[in-house]
């Protein structure tokens, strides 16, 4: 079985750990390649980062700070002292060491002419992770946040990662934009990725800034819908809330209701020109199941929390399992 995840950051990595667990469990022999967003990438102190690609890199080789949620464990950071000290990075990121080398070394790749996609495949070098990540796009089109309320005329806006990181997100967004998008094309690997695949999974991401990003690439919804494969979402949203994150800003800012059954409306059924065959809730949000079916998605309401590996695996299996059911 080919399978194709669409992934943000922390919790797409959570969720390709479960949906590897679950092939290595049940379905030996499947592949399983990963769409990576890339609106979060960012340059600083002149190196290029690259955050929900490292959360999958570090989380799926086992390199990730597993109580921090995010970064790599037994992380230090000297060198980031000294990068404040200089005033060359601000005090609200945090440059782990280690982390450092990873910046460094993709850095370098690019300065040398590599893409992105090269980049991807050498770091994977190091750590074989059972599966495959793609960036979205090789394209430079990070993620800019316009903010709400600013007086006539004047919009201001601020790369994505000070929005995020150093305002948690507080300041009300009025729209995320990605200069230059339009120029953008899905990267060679994830249409190599999506040819002939069997299913494709939205992996339970922010589904603005990472699921949003990816799918804005222009050419990537009509790739991921020209092949026959099933498609099947999972749902960031249980209970009304977005576990572990602040996606709540980024809905409002785009009018969706933090709501399991309005993100499943907001991708779209792919019968009607969006994204969705299938869409998994929470059993919190078991009610909304018959409004869904009644509008033509193929819903379910399984357990939505990924506690740990076997979790994790437990939802990877549920939507492999509806994307089969809905297999043409
Ligand atoms: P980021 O790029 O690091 O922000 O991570 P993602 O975009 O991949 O995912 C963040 C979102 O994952 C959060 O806003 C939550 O809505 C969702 N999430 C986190 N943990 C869980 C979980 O255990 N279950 C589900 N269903 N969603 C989760
Ligand atoms: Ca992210």
């Amino acid at each position: 079985m080919r399978i194709v995840v669409v992934a943000g950051g922390v919790g797409g990595a959570r969720f390709v750990r479960g949906v590897r667990e679950e092939v290595q469990r049940h379905r030996p022999g499947s592949t399983v390649d990963v769409i990576v967003n890339t609106g979060d990438d960012w340059w600083l102190a002149g190196l290029r980062i690259a955050p929900d690609f490292d959360s999958m890199l570090y989380t799926l080789s086992g390199q990730n700070d597993e109580e921090r949620g995010w970064g790599r464990v037994g992380e230090t950071e000297r060198v980031s002292a000294e990068l404040h000290a200089y005033g060359v990075a601000p005090e609200w990121f945090t440059l782990g060491d280690l982390d450092l080398g990873t910046h460094i070394a993709r850095s370098a790749w690019q300065r040398a002419g590599a893409t992105p996609s090269d980049v991807a495949r050498r770091l994977q070098e190091r750590w074989p992770l059972g599966v495959t990540l793609h960036p979205a796009t090789d394209e430079e089109v990070d993620t800019h946040v316009q903010l709400a309320g600013d007086s006539a005329g004047e919009v201001r806006e601020l790369h994505f990662q000070e929005w995020w990181t150093r305002y948690r997100a507080a300041l009300p967004a009025a729209r995320f934009v990605q200069h230059g998008i339009e120029r953008a094309v899905p990267s060679p690997g994830v249409l190599d990725a999506l040819l002939d695949c069997d299913t494709i999974l939205i992996a339970p991401s922010n589904p603005v800034v990472s699921i949003g990003t990816v799918l804005a690439v222009p050419g990537m919804v009509e790739a991921l819908t020209a092949e026959a494969a099933p498609i099947v979402g999972v749902s960031p949203i249980i209970g009304g809330s977005s576990v572990r994150g602040m996606a709540e800003a980024c809905l409002s800012a785009i009018g969706v209701q933090t709501d399991a059954a309005a993100v499943a409306r907001h991708y779209g059924l792919r019968r009607d020109g969006g994204l969705l065959d299938g869409w998994l809730v929470g059993l919190e949000d078991a009610t909304a199941v018959d409004a869904l079916e009644s509008e033509g998605f193929a819903a379910r309401a399984v357990p939505l929390w990924m506690r740990d590996l076997d979790t994790s695996a437990a939802l990877a299996a549920e939507a492999l399992d509806l994307a089969l059911a809905l297999r043409p």
